[in-house]
């Protein structure tokens, strides 16, 4: 036995119930495979706990997040909840949740694998082998700055907002994003707006003395967001790690999303203390809810981060490999051109990464 993994399980709202199912089919997998022993306990979160406590993050899950080796998390959020304002609206509980945890790095890899570049709204030849991952500062700058408000001034409205950021807080991302790309081809771009802001002149400054310091054999660029964002979509290929704040990377991480050609295709997580945060990129589609064509790949592809990021390298690779062999055998959901069901892709991921295992409800 290799050791004990305690994974608080946040199914939440819509598809999210539906890709968790089959991230967990392949977590089970993965750790029979390690001879793990694991830990799955489920918790509400979003709308459904909006529903049965009245509030979209419940102490209940606060504790079990807390309390866990890591968070898998669905998606969450739907027409039900969406016009709820302030502490219910159900973004709420990402946002919560991201602070409880003090997950300062938000990672999201983009890999267009070749069978569907062809999907790619951007043309074939420009996005094939694209292979970037995105750093993004999660716990800074201008959504949690102060001071903030919508008021009045006199008898005119007036909104505000500030971008903040310490010289500690950029330091440790840029940690991030220079320890990622040593693993990867070894180049990052920073990307902030440093001709306007000072913030960003802080942020260009002390990027560039962490990476002098500990990170000389990186190779460092740097852009401004908005060229950041022509590139991306002209020349995604000349990208390896992106590393930028909380609203650039907000911004560029849906921008790069549409590289791949379907959402559901994109992993994340959120990293920097002790308990990771893993979940796929899309929200809760009720477009497509209960109809089992939701891609359930992003959530595999979480569950293989969090593998990674609690030392089963292997089984990650594993789960990687699997999901480009069934990719490449055209085993794909209606996003991406195929009739396979979510559960049919889940199992052939599972099946080609660890042998056949049932799935559980938990
Ligand atoms: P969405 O990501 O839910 O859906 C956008 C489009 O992509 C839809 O057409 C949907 O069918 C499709 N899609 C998304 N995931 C897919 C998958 N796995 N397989 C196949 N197709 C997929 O975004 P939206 O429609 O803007 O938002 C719907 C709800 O989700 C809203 O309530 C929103 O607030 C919430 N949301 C939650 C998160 C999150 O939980 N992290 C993120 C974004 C949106």
């Amino acid at each position: 036995m290799s050791q004990t993994l305690n994974v608080a399980v946040l199914p939440g709202d819509g598809i999210g119930p539906e890709v968790t199912r089959e991230a967990l089919r392949v977590l089970r997998a993965a750790a029979r495979w390690r001879e793990c022993e694991l830990n799955l306990s489920s918790y509400a979160v979003g709308g459904n706990a909006l529903d049965r406590y009245g509030v979209p993050l419940p102490e209940a899950t606060r504790q079990a997040c807390q309390a866990a080796d890591a968070v898998l998390l669905g998606a969450i959020g739907g027409p039900k909840w969406d016009s709820n304002t302030g502490d219910l609206r159900c973004e709420a509980a990402l946002l919560g949740l991201r602070k409880l945890l003090g997950v300062y790095a938000n990672l999201r890899p983009v890999y267009v694998h070749s069978a569907l570049a062809a999907r790619s709204p951007l043309g074939q030849d420009r996005v094939a082998g694209a292979d970037i991952l995105i750093v993004r500062e999660l716990t800074g700058g201008i959504y949690f700055g102060a001071p903030r408000a919508l008021r009045l001034q006199g008898t005119k409205r007036l909104g505000l907002n500030t971008m903040v950021y310490t010289e500690e807080e950029v330091a440790r991302i840029a940690r991030v994003a220079f320890t990622w790309a040593r693993r990867r081809s070894g180049h990052v771009t920073s990307v902030d707006k440093a001709n306007v802001l000072e913030c960003s002149q802080l942020w260009r400054t002390v990027v560039g003395e962490v990476h002098a310091e500990e990170f000389p054999d990186v190779t460092l660029s740097h852009l401004y967001v908005d060229n950041a964002a022509m590139q991306l979509v002209l020349h995604p290929r000349a990208f390896d790690v992106i590393l930028t704040g909380n609203l650039f990377g907000d911004i560029l991480s849906d921008l790069a999303a549409t590289l791949p050609g379907s959402l559901g295709l994109l992993p994340s997580a959120s990293v920097g203390a002790t308990v990771g945060l893993f979940e796929p990129v899309h929200g809760s589609a009720p477009d497509i809810v209960g109809q089992g064509r939701a891609n359930p790949i992003g959530a595999i592809l979480s569950a293989a981060m969090m593998l990674e990021t609690l030392s089963e390298e292997a089984a990650a690779r594993q789960v990687r490999r699997a999901v480009n062999l069934t990719l490449d055998q055209g085993i794909v959901t209606p996003d991406l051109g195929g009739t396979a069901s979510t559960t049919t892709v889940g199992e052939a991921i599972c099946e080609v990464a660890f042998g056949r295992h049932p799935a559980h409800a938990i």
